[in-house]
């Protein structure tokens, strides 16, 4: 079924200033190089990369929609310098040397992207603002302190700093402000102009774009293809799939990921009063220490965009779009920036949409090259895939191409992703989870107790 951009909401779609007439849909059977699913940032990345490293490449995107319909056209817009896992339990699951690595290339990828935006004409508002963590009460300061050491035993302290309660409330002045963390890496993008300015490069740079065709299945060998609604694209070297959380509708994807729903509202622009009143002048990506997940960006027109939980896990990784506006949690969005800046109530809504990301049962992403079936994927990113596609797009563009990695390979190349549990229990943990984290943010909101079961849901649900 075709969703049109207006269906979707994402004010990064109505404001990316590029035309989203579908692209004409694979008509007929043919060969190309290398073969593509997905036109989000993986697939426009990879063969971004490509191409720099052979402009020669024939290249065919084949995408079901339109390139952005995913969760490269929803996002929060943070260029994310940190990882799904978190600096400690990186350490601790790969060690120091390889965490350190995954995060200073993490880091190093921002500032790439943005250069990247400069260079091909991209205007994509990139701003590297770093990011800046907030505790919005006294329980969230341990968290705060763990995370600030974790950088520090990997070296990496220079890029962080650790603000007492009063420099975060000059920082930002919302409410039950505690104390926060700045790292100075990270920024802010217009990922709806990212994905549809890349989707233009490769055009002008020769490669295909196919919008409106759908991937039915794919078949590995001496010349594996696509076969799509429109006819069959045979690959004289790779066919890759980068359909992230969607890749589920695959048979042998089924269970390598989860389709988690995010939800975002975003206000009209604020006033220069309103803006006073909420400090935040430096425009960071904004989040505090909740288990419902919470992300703030300040737009390059002076909207606050905030995003939370998305609506529950359906059973089988159903992805449904019209359930997945039904039920989104916008009112409670609502409440939540209000909570956090009081002094905005009745500020005007303008837009609000949720989209997919897709999160693997360990956290971690999956870059793999078969070259005997010559086939690849790249996924996985939960959160972070604004710059985490392009980190596993190169890497997956160095196997393809036959370059060994420069370095040690890191620990999402060439793995296997181990499997969610099969249906129900997969509904039923993740169903418990949702709820739990939500019970226990309600729980210190309201400053009481931390439910009984708190230990066993960050257990089952934190990586
Ligand atoms: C609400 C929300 C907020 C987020 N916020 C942030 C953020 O602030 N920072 C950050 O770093 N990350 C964020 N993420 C995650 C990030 O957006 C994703 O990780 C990233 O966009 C994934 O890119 P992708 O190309 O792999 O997948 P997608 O953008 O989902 O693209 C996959 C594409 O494949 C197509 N496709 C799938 N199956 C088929 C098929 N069978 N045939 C043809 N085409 C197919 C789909 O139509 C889709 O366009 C967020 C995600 C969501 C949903």
């Amino acid at each position: 079924m075709t969703t049109s951009p207006t269906d979707i909401g994402s004010y990064w779609l109505a404001s990316c200033d590029d035309d989203l007439t579908p692209r004409p849909a694979l008509a007929k059977d043919e060969t190309v190089d290398v073969a593509i699913l997905g036109g989000g940032f993986s697939g426009l990345w990879t063969a971004y990369f490509l191409l720099q490293q052979d402009p020669d490449l024939s290249i065919a995107i084949v995408e079901r929609q339109f390139c952005g319909f995913g969760a490269s056209g929803r996002n929060g817009g943070w260029c994310s310098p940190r990882f799904p896992i978190n600096p400690s339990a990186l350490t601790r699951r790969f060690g120091t040397a390889t965490a350190r690595a995954m995060l200073v290339a993490q880091q190093a990828m921002v500032g790439e992207v943005g250069r990247i935006c400069e260079a091909e004409g991209i205007d994509a508002h990139f701003n590297p603002v770093g990011v800046l963590t907030l505790a919005r009460s006294a329980e969230q300061l341990p968290s705060l302190r763990q995370s600030f050491d974790a950088y520090g035993k990997l070296g990496m302290a220079d890029g962080c700093e650790l603000l007492d309660a009063k420099q975060a409330q000059d920082a930002v002045h919302a409410t039950d402000v505690h104390g926060g963390m700045r790292l100075r890496a990270g920024g802010t993008i217009h990922p709806g102009r990212l994905v549809r300015g890349l989707a233009r490069v490769l055009e002008r740079r020769g490669a295909k774009i196919y919008e409106g065709t759908e991937v039915l299945q794919t078949t590995g060998g001496m010349q594996p293809a696509l076969v799509t609604s429109g006819g069959t694209i045979r690959a004289r070297r790779a066919v890759l799939l980068a359909g992230e959380a969607f890749l589920t509708g695959l048979p042998d994807y089924r269970r390598r990921l989860i389709p988690m729903a995010s939800t975002i509202m975003l206000t009209a622009p604020l006033s220069a009063e309103q803006w006073d009143k909420v400090g935040w002048a430096g425009g960071e990506c904004l989040s505090s220490y909740v288990h419902t997940t919470n992300y703030l960006t300040r737009t390059a027109d002076g909207r606050i965009l905030f995003g939370s939980r998305g609506a529950p896990y359906r059973y089988g990784s159903d992805m449904c779009e019209r359930a997945l506006r039904e039920n989104a949690n916008f009112g409670w969005i609502r409440e939540r920036l209000l909570e956090w800046w009081p002094s905005l109530e009745g500020v005007e809504f303008t837009h609000q949409w949720a989209g997919y990301l897709g999160i693997p049962r360990d956290w971690l992403p999956t870059v793999h090259f078969d070259p005997v079936q010559r086939i690849g994927h790249s996924y996985g990113y939960t959160g972070h895939g604004v710059i985490t596609s392009a980190i596993c797009a190169r890497a997956l563009t160095a196997e393809v191409i036959g370059r060994a990695p420069s370095a040690e390979a890191p620990p999402y190349l060439r793995r296997n992703a181990p499997n969610w549990e099969v249906e129900p229990l997969r509904w039923a943990g993740i169903r418990y989870v949702q709820n739990a984290f939500l019970r226990m943010d309600i729980a210190e909101a309201a400053g009481k107790s931390q439910p009984i079961d708190a230990s066993l849901a960050k257990k089952l649900g934190e990586p």
